[in-house]
């Protein structure tokens, strides 16, 4: 990027709420029911109709809002935006508008710029400001036989029409590509932590729109943006950022001027294209939706639900770094996920060694999950037994390489690692004179090496040490080995 300009970035996020039913009807919300079956007159529309909001959509958007740090207004209004499209029936969307469920909220969050190889070059901790966090409908889905303009069949599929939705808006904070990445990412995570979203972006239960625009570095005013949309995936999201950004300071330097415009991001040209202009964009005409009355919430309604809320990832993320004195990676990779977070600090805590836990579950652990393609959720070692197999490690009664062996056939099998060491016979060696009559017969077996090694030829002494290991297998203790086998040696 060119240093004399500077990006200024602000993003827009859809997540689904994971309710078992939709936002003002009984139908089901689960992703994935025959087209059109999970519909009634609410949600297709149909005159007369009225909605009822469901509570458990204003519980999981107060959880989202608390985890977002934003400050929830006792009383919200609904609204009607307006606006014509086949997969709404109504003509409208259940919106919230100029009193929105809750507002000024923000993360302190990791953030850090990536190298050539997508390695991130220094983690900083920056605060970025949300704006705020809204609830509405969604609208259902079209889907077209070929492109929009030239499909000769397009379908619509209202099974998702209705399905509450939290929008969050946050300010323009983010200055580069990546820190708008890190920032979805952990918003993610933390809805995820808070158990109101399933984050699923290629099923479209997390959408992200993104505006850009550019200035001279230390300028004041914000350029004009363009607002990208489209965007379901997190290499997407960086991508179609770091694009835009470019052309427009291309266009700028070019003599050109920036048009406040919506674009799409099209992945195989690796370009962003005009969709719409501003001249074509929609006037909603929100007015006050007159079947739902205010929604109201309580303080001590608010109370409540924050009682409820777990640990939050970056709180979570940075107790475990001090606590466990982690690396910010080890940190970051160990608390990705609530559950693997729970695993890690139950591993911890069955084998009381924290730093050879977060060794074990971030090489051996991990490598295991990608290969079988398992969630940490269905992994078959409990952290029980992997935090006892780190503590047979940690006190020596297995080498760090028989510890592998046994991780695997522990992955495998779900079998506790005493019985596999016991079954495959890999307990270490750790008797002393069992150990010292290994070494004598070893010695006795090689006269001609041990008189050499007498002689002064101590670069033999490695030779003896893999006779040991050789003859007992390589289940001798090494510390005890060396110690035993110099003792002989050199009587
Ligand atoms: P609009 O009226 O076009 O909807 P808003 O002011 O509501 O614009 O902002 C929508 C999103 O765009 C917000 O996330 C906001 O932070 C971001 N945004 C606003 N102005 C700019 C700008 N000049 N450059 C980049 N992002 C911006
Ligand atoms: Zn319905
Ligand atoms: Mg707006």
């Amino acid at each position: 990027m060119d240093k004399d300009f500077e990006a200024v970035i602000g993003l827009e996020i859809h997540a689904q709420l994971k309710t078992r039913t939709k936002i003002f009807c009984t139908c089901s919300a689960i992703f994935g029911g025959e087209p059109n079956s999970d519909t009634c007159p609410v949600c297709l529309g149909l005159p007369g109709a009225l909605p009822v909001l469901n509570k458990e959509v204003v519980s999981m958007a107060t959880k989202a809002a608390l985890a977002l740090n934003l400050h929830i207004n006792h009383e919200s209004i609904f609204a009607r935006k307006n606006y014509f499209y086949p997969d709404l029936p109504k003509g409208y969307q259940i919106s919230q508008y100029d009193r929105p469920f809750s507002e000024r909220g923000w993360v302190e969050i990791p953030t850090s710029e990536r190298d050539e190889q997508g390695r991130a070059v220094e983690w900083k901790k920056k605060r970025f400001h949300i704006t705020r966090l809204h609830i509405e409908e969604d609208a259902g889905k079209s889907i077209h036989d070929g492109m929009p303009q030239s499909a000769t069949k397009s379908y619509v599929n209202l099974n998702r029409s209705g399905v509450p939705l939290v929008e969050i808006v946050s300010e323009p904070d983010f200055r580069s590509s990546w820190e708008a990445y890190d920032y979805v990412q952990y918003l993610r995570k933390t809805l995820l932590y808070a158990g109101v979203c399933d984050g699923n972006m290629e099923e479209g239960s997390l959408r992200c729109d993104a505006n850009v625009s550019v200035r001279l570095r230390g300028a004041e005013k914000f350029g004009t943006k363009a607002e990208i949309k489209n965007l379901n995936s997190f290499r997407f999201l960086q991508k179609a950022l770091d694009y835009e950004i470019d052309r427009q300071i291309k266009t700028i330097k070019e003599g050109g001027k920036i048009t406040q415009e919506t674009r799409l991001w099209n992945d195989k040209e690796g370009k962003t294209y005009v969709m719409r202009s501003k001249e074509e964009a929609h006037d909603y005409r929100y007015f006050p939706e007159p079947d739902l009355p205010p929604l109201t919430v309580s303080t001590q309604y608010i109370e409540d639900i924050s009682q409820h809320l777990p640990e939050l990832p970056e709180a979570r993320r940075e107790r475990l770094q001090h606590l466990y004195e982690l690396t910010m990676e080890e940190s970051m990779l160990l608390t990705q996920t609530k559950e693997m977070a729970d695993y890690y600090e139950q591993v911890t805590e069955a084998s009381g060694n924290a730093r050879l836990a977060a060794n074990w579950v971030l090489s051996e652990l991990l490598r295991e999950l990608k290969n079988a393609g398992k969630e940490i959720t269905e992994c078959p070692v409990t952290a029980r037994d992997f935090g006892d197999l780190v503590k047979l490690i940690a006190d020596n009664t297995i080498s760090g390489k028989m510890g592998k062996e046994v991780f695997e056939k522990m992955f495998q099998t779900g079998k506790s690692p005493q019985l596999l060491i016991e079954e495959l016979g890999l307990k270490q060696i750790t008797d002393p004179a069992e150990i010292e009559s290994i070494v004598k017969t070893v010695v006795a077996a090689n006269p001609k090496q041990f008189e050499q090694y007498k002689q002064g030829k101590q670069a033999l002494f490695g030779f003896f040490v893999g006779q040991v290991m050789k003859a007992s297998q390589g289940k001798v203790n090494p510390q005890l080995t060396n110690d035993i086998l110099k003792k002989i040696l050199d009587a």
